[in-house]
């Protein structure tokens, strides 16, 4: 870990949007998932949630490379799981879907707490998607086809809510309280001593300006007699 790496995964955390996120309704196609996972951590979302069967989630994660190690996604067995919890804390429900009641993308207010409900390749938002939203919104089209592929339609409304959160200042001071923060960057910088730490109930250890630890020769040797001896250092 060079101080430079060190320093660029403390900015990303420091973007990161706590109470932005994605909810995908039965997306299905890893490819899209996977796009989405990539738009989502570029605008600053740390965690984003997919309701899908277990077995294709498995499938997404078995292709998943790259941002998904900045991404936390977590699966629902249904959309109603995924949504309520967030409704429950606060969040806005903003599904993309065109009906009687939609509105521009561009007319919601992303700097609230959001989740963006994302739909199916071929039946786009569930019904039970629907009743749980508090806003309709959809991106127009001007062309002769009716709808974006759901990665694409996803990078569009994102940017929008990069736009205005920018503008808001949400972007300019860490907003992820102590807790996360410092786990979430011992995990990103040290991921196989982390793992470590888990598998063995171990506290994470203090990391210097470089991203290593403090003391690591100490700490080593304060573990030494547990099971330190089979981490391979
Ligand atoms: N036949 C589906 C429908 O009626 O919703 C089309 C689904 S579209 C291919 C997949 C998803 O992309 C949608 O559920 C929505 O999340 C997103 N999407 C595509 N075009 C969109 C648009 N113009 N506005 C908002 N969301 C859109």
């Amino acid at each position: 870990m060079t101080a430079a790496r060190f320093q660029r995964l403390r900015q990303v955390l420091e973007c990161r949007q706590p109470d932005l996120t994605i909810v995908t309704d039965n997306v299905h196609k890893s490819r899209n998932l996977s796009a989405i996972v990539r738009t989502a951590d570029a605008a600053g979302i740390g965690k984003m949630y997919c309701a899908m069967p277990d077995k294709d989630y498995k499938a997404f994660r078995g292709t998943a490379m790259g941002s998904h190690s900045w991404v936390s996604v977590q699966r629902k067995p249904d959309v109603s799981a995924a949504l309520i919890p967030l409704k429950e804390q606060g969040y806005q429900v903003l599904a993309t879907h065109l009906a009687s009641d939609s509105v521009d993308f561009r007319e919601a207010d992303y700097t609230r707490p959001t989740v963006i409900l994302l739909g199916a390749e071929k039946l786009g938002v569930s019904v039970a998607g629907c009743e749980l939203a508090d806003m309709h919104i959809t991106i127009p089209m001007r062309g002769m086809v009716q709808s974006f592929n759901v990665s694409v339609a996803a990078g569009i409304i994102l940017a929008e809510a990069e736009r205005q959160r920018q503008l808001a200042g949400l972007y300019a001071n860490r907003r992820l309280d102590d807790k996360t923060y410092y786990r979430t960057l011992f995990e990103w910088a040290q991921p196989k001593l982390s793992e470590y730490c888990r598998e063995n109930g171990l506290a994470y250890p203090a990391l210097d300006d470089d991203g290593e630890l403090v003391d690591g020769l100490a700490w080593q040797h304060a573990v030494r007699d547990d099971r330190a001896a089979k981490f391979d250092w």
